[in-house]
């Protein structure tokens, strides 16, 4: 009964794309905007873990990403003295399960290939202001002054700083978190663990990490990304200092990070990353949902947002498949709550851990991942939550 919806999908980050090319795979007619210019992937590397993985897979673009990635093992943190903080490893949850330090190019490229080549209509440099539904169906306002209308749904994967979000209405919080990073990638001319995301903290002031990133699009060296905790209200003024004195306060946390800092010579190699909050109990309206960071954009501590944004499109695609479109998009915002609220409370609960000014956490922090790196049980739980299958049930 639902042959040929017409679908509008906001967005090409990662939720859009895969969700626009698994709803026209089912025979609907779908639209994908992308209010930039052209393909223009941010940040530097991420780590796919296997529920994203396995997204992936059903799109069947698994293979060419994994030739590109970097197969992490273990997530290592240790403090700047060495010792352990923790250590959890993809093998304990069975074997043949890693994590996948990725390029973002890598994705997004795959992504919009096997998008186009499902037949979905992609629009560049759309920046959507407004939705209105008018008889049943989503007119959409454009920056350009355009409108276009006819839509049974619409899907809004605009990210943490969705506009979609507000004007439709959706209740819930959106907070930005006062700690980001700077972050760089560059070559990793053999200096770094390829088969580790590495973390070294000092209090809780400070995080430098370390993520084997695999390597670019058409190949060439492995490459590791690098992130550097900072107070985002200190950004101006650690940009207005000579990029040495940053290296130096790198290097005074660990002087392992000097073959990466050796390739920085100017500011604008280093991006500024922020995080925001947004949190809601339901992600769908009448004829509307919201999927990825629109809906749900955490702090990156867990490093789940690229992994529940595939999940969100898989979830949403499946429920659409098998029941009319109303109780489809009900059913989505129940099946993916577990996972969601999981996912946020527990990044909101771990961030000051690794990211505050709370520095009478860090002797609590010992004493905590001290007790779980001893407790197989908990070791256990703590590397599913890494792996990102706490509450992802694929039916
Ligand atoms: C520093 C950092 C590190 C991270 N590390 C990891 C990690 O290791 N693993 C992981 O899984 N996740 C990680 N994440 C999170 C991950 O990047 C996001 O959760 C993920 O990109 C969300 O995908 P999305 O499709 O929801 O949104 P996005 O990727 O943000 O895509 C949204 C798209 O919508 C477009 N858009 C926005 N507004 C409009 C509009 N009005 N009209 C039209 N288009 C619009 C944007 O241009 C963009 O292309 C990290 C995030 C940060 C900041």
């Amino acid at each position: 009964m639902k042959e040929g919806l017409r679908i509008s999908v906001i967005g090409c980050g990662s939720a859009g794309p895969a969700a626009a090319t698994l709803l026209q795979r089912q025979g609907h007619r779908v639209t994908l905007f992308e209010r930039a210019p052209a393909c223009r992937p941010v940040g530097a590397g991420f780590l796919l873990q296997p529920s994203g993985m396995g997204v992936l897979k059903e799109l069947g673009i698994l293979e060419q990403v994994l030739a590109r990635g970097a197969r992490v093992e273990r997530l290592h943190v240790v403090d700047r003295e060495g010792d352990d903080v923790l250590d959890l490893r993809y093998s304990e949850l069975g074997e043949g399960l890693f994590g996948l330090g990725l390029h973002r190019p890598v994705l997004l490229h795959h992504l919009i290939r096997t998008m186009e080549e499902a037949g979905v209509e992609t629009q560049w440099g759309r920046e959507i202001l407004d939705a209105r539904r008018e008889g049943g169906k989503w007119e959409l306002r454009f920056a350009d002054g355009t409108v276009e209308g006819g839509f049974d749904l619409l899907v809004a994967a605009d990210g943490a700083r969705s506009v979609l979000r507000g004007k439709l209405g959706f209740r819930g919080t959106d907070r930005g978190y006062p700690w980001g990073a700077h972050w760089f990638i560059g070559g990793n001319r053999g200096a770094f663990p390829e088969r580790e995301l590495f973390q070294i903290v000092h209090g809780t002031r400070r995080l430098l990490g370390f993520l084997a990133t695999g390597t670019e699009l058409d190949g060439g060296e492995p490459l590791v990304s690098l992130f550097w905790s900072i107070k985002l209200a200190d950004d101006a003024a650690i940009r207005a200092r000579p990029l040495e004195a940053w290296k130096r306060d790198i290097l005074d946390v660990s002087p392992r990070a000097q073959p990466l800092l050796d390739q920085i010579t100017d500011w604008s190699q280093v991006l500024t990353a922020r995080y925001g909050d947004v949190g809601m109990s339901r992600w769908h309206g009448e004829g509307v949902v919201l999927l990825g960071d629109a809906g749900h954009a955490m702090s990156p501590q867990l490093g789940q947002g690229v992994n529940l944004a595939l999940a969100d499109a898989s979830c949403l695609a499946r429920c659409v498949a098998e029941l009319p479109l109303q109780a489809a998009l009900d059913r989505y915002s129940r099946e993916r709550k577990l996972a969601l609220s999981y996912y946020r409370l527990a990044s909101r609960q771990l961030t000051p851990w690794f990211q505050s000014d709370h520095e009478w956490l860090t002797p609590l922090r010992s004493v905590f991942f001290g007790l779980t790196r001893h407790l197989a049980p908990a070791r256990k739980f703590m590397t599913r939550t890494m792996a990102g299958l706490v509450g992802e049930g694929r039916k």
